[in-house]
């Protein structure tokens, strides 16, 4: 009868004073890999614009059809997305659409952190792919 007691005791002693493999999140943080394909953001230009040129690219790429893209071509201008969406309860996390841009619009970044109470919030929009909360 105290052999057990005894026993879990010493195990709980044991781990008390082993090294700790929990961390303290979110105050803490692991460092992740340089490789981490985390959630999307836009490149920009000097003005403050995506690089996109919404040639469809990812789009087409994109195994899971996540990307909704809407192109706006002005007479004489440079096309560019007029509206542009990712569904990130969709999206795997490829990085499909980042290695297909022809010029490094999109990315993917380092932020893993994506928890909303409300479904729209999980879709990128450019707004948010152009804000630079997403971009870390
Ligand atoms: S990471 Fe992959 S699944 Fe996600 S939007 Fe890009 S191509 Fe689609
Ligand atoms: S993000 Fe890149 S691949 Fe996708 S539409 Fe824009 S320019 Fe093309």
């Amino acid at each position: 009868m105290i052999i057990p007691l005894l026993k879990g005791l010493w195990l709980t002693l044991k781990r008390f004073f082993s090294k700790k493999v929990t961390i303290q999140y979110p105050e803490e943080r692991r460092p992740i890999s340089p490789r981490w394909r985390g959630l999307h953001y836009f490149e920009k230009n000097s003005a403050g614009e995506t690089l996109c040129v919404a040639c469809g690219l990812c789009v087409a790429v994109c195994p899971a059809r996540c990307i909704t893209l809407e192109i706006y071509e002005p007479e004489g201008g440079i096309r560019y997305p007029a509206r542009y969406e990712i569904d990130t309860l969709r999206c795997i996390f490829c990085g499909f659409c980042q290695e297909a841009c022809p010029v490094n619009a999109i990315k993917l970044g380092q932020n893993y952190e994506y928890v909303h109470y409300k479904r729209e919030d999980f879709f990128l929009t450019k707004e948010k792919l152009l804000s630079e909360q997403y971009k870390n």
